[in-house]
C-alpha cells in the first residue's frame, strides 16, 4: 500500500477537535445549561443529526443562504436524499409531529446540545461543524413565553460569566401583515437596486427581508432609510410585540428595538430576537451573536402537524466559549487533580496496583498510574510532572513481603507502610493538605 499523505486524512476544514484541555469550557457551560433549563421546565431531547433534505426545504425555506449555499447534501446508497442538520428547530418540530407531542400538557418544553453543519466560510466564530444549545417551547402563542426565553438565555450567559449581554430584538409580523411591508420594501428598494451589493440585488426578489441585515457599507446606508416592519405591523401583532417588551421590563432585562433584525430563516414570525455581548468601547474585537431565537407559530402546522405556536432560541458554544476566553473567565476545573501515584515493578507488583488503584478509587482518592515504563525513575518524574503529593512505590520486594512505600513528593522522604494500612495512611495525611 502507497504511504499516506497527511492532507488525505486531515479533519475536514471548520470541523475541529474539542480537546481535553477545551472540555472544561464545554463541561461547565452544559452543566449551568442543564440546570438553568431543567429549573424552569425544558426537557432535554436529541435528534438525528441527519434528516431529510425535503424537512429543511421546507422549514428554513428554500431561498435561503442555509438551503441555497451552506447545506451537506447527499444521497444515500438506499436513494434517500438527506442533509446534516444545519440548525435544530426544524428537527424538533419534526418529532413532535411525528411523535404525537400535541397530546402532551403544553407548553412542550425542549432544549438540547448537539453539532450542527454548515458549509459556510469558516473563519473566528464561525465553524462548519458548530454545537448549539437550544430550548424550544411549542404550543404556546402568550408573549410571556418569549419575554422568558430571552430571560433563561440572558441568565444563562450571566451566569457562566457573561455579564451585561445587549438583547436586541424586534417583531416581523405575520402572514397577515408582513406582504405589506414587503410591498412597502420592495417600492423602497425598486430605484434603488443600482446601489446594492450583488448578493442583495437578488434578495430583492428572492428574500428582500434579507436585504435589511445586509453587512455591505452600501446596503447598510440604503437600508438606514428604509420602511420599518413595526409601522406595518396589524393590530395583534402589534399587541403581541408590546406584551413581549412589556414583559421584559417587568423582568428587568434591558433590550435594544432593532428594526433591521430579521433573521435568516423563512419560518419566523413575530418575535425575533439575537444577544450579544456587550459593546466595550474600542475593543471589539468579537463581533457575533452569542444567542438568537424567535417565534416559528406557522412551523409545525406548515409542516402536516397541528396549528401550534411556538418560540426559541439557539445558542452557540464556541462563541460563548470565545466569550469567556477574551473575558478571562476561570472555568473550574471538573477532573481532580490526582493526589496519588502508583509506581510498580515486575509482575506481582502489577497485579498488587490495579487493585490498590480500585481500593484508592472506592475511598475517592484520586489516583494514576503508568503501568507501560518499567522504571521507577521514569516513573517518578511522571509522579513530579503530575504534582502527585504521594508516590507510592511496590517493587518486587515489597510484593512479595505485603508492603509498600510511601513517598512524600515534596520532601523525598520514603518509609514502608503495610499494605492493608495504605489507603488508611493516605487518607489521613491528605487531610493536613
Ligand atoms: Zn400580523
Ligand atoms: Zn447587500
Amino acid at each position: 500500500m502507497p504511504k499516506i499523505k497527511k492532507q488525505e486524512i486531515q479533519a475536514p476544514r471548520g470541523m475541529n477537535d474539542i480537546l481535553p484541555s477545551e472540555q472544561p469550557y464545554w463541561q461547565f457551560i452544559l452543566k449551568k445549561a442543564s440546570a438553568i433549563l431543567t429549573d424552569y421546565g425544558f426537557e432535554k431531547i436529541d435528534t438525528p443529526i441527519v434528516e431529510k433534505t425535503a424537512l429543511f426545504i421546507r422549514s428554513v425555506g428554500e431561498e435561503t443562504d442555509i438551503v441555497e449555499k451552506e447545506m451537506y447534501t447527499f444521497k444515500t446508497k438506499g436513494g434517500d436524499e438527506l442533509s446534516l442538520r444545519p440548525e435544530g428547530t426544524a428537527g424538533i418540530a419534526r418529532a413532535y409531529i411525528e411523535q404525537g407531542m400535541s397530546v402532551m400538557p403544553h407548553p412542550v418544553q425542549l432544549w438540547y446540545f448537539g453539532p450542527f453543519f454548515r458549509h459556510d466560510n469558516p473563519q473566528l466564530g464561525r465553524l462548519r461543524q458548530f454545537y448549539q444549545i437550544g430550548a424550544e417551547s411549542l404550543g404556546d402563542e402568550n408573549p410571556a413565553t418569549d419575554a422568558q426565553l430571552i430571560f433563561i438565555a440572558y441568565k444563562l450567559l450571566e451566569s457562566i460569566g457573561i455579564k451585561n449581554p445587549v438583547v436586541r430584538i424586534n417583531s416581523i409580523g405575520d402572514q397577515n401583515c408582513r406582504p405589506q411591508y414587503i410591498k412597502a420594501l420592495r417600492d423602497y428598494y425598486r430605484p434603488r437596486a443600482k446601489k446594492l451589493c450583488p448578493i442583495c440585488k437578488k434578495r430583492l426578489k428572492s428574500n428582500i427581508l434579507r436585504v435589511l441585515d445586509c453587512k455591505e457599507q452600501s446596503c447598510k446606508e440604503i437600508g438606514k432609510d428604509a420602511p420599518q416592519i413595526v409601522d406595518y405591523l396589524d393590530e395583534e401583532c402589534k399587541s403581541h410585540f408590546k406584551s413581549v417588551l412589556e414583559f421584559l421590563d417587568e423582568i428587568k432585562i434591558p433590550y435594544l428595538l432593532d428594526p433591521h433584525l430579521v433573521r435568516g430563516l423563512d419560518y419566523y414570525t413575530r418575535t425575533v430576537f439575537e444577544i450579544w455581548p456587550e459593546e466595550k468601547e474600542g475593543e471589539n474585537s468579537l463581533q457575533f451573536a452569542l444567542c438568537s431565537g424567535g417565534r416559528y407559530d406557522k412551523l409545525i402546522n406548515l409542516l402536516g402537524g397541528p396549528k401550534t405556536p411556538a418560540s426559541g432560541w439557539a445558542m452557540g458554544v464556541e462563541r460563548v466559549i470565545l466569550m469567556l476566553k477574551e473575558l478571562k473567565v476561570l472555568i473550574p476545573e471538573p477532573h481532580p487533580q490526582p493526589k496519588v501515584f502508583i509506581a510498580q515493578l515486575g509482575e506481582l507488583a502489577k497485579r498488587k496496583s490495579l487493585l490498590l488503584f480500585e481500593e484508592l478509587r472506592k475511598h475517592n482518592i484520586v489516583a494514576r498510574a503508568s503501568f507501560g515504563r518499567d522504571s521507577i525513575k521514569s516513573q517518578l518524574r511522571i509522579a513530579n510532572r503530575l504534582g502527585v503529593k504521594f508516590t507510592l512505590i511496590m517493587g518486587q520486594k515489597e510484593a512479595l513481603d505485603g508492603t509498600i512505600i510511601l513517598r512524600e513528593m515534596n520532601s523525598g522522604i520514603q518509609e514502608v507502610i503495610p499494605l492493608d494500612k495504605i489507603v488508611e495512611t493516605i487518607k489521613e495525611r491528605l487531610k493536613n493538605f
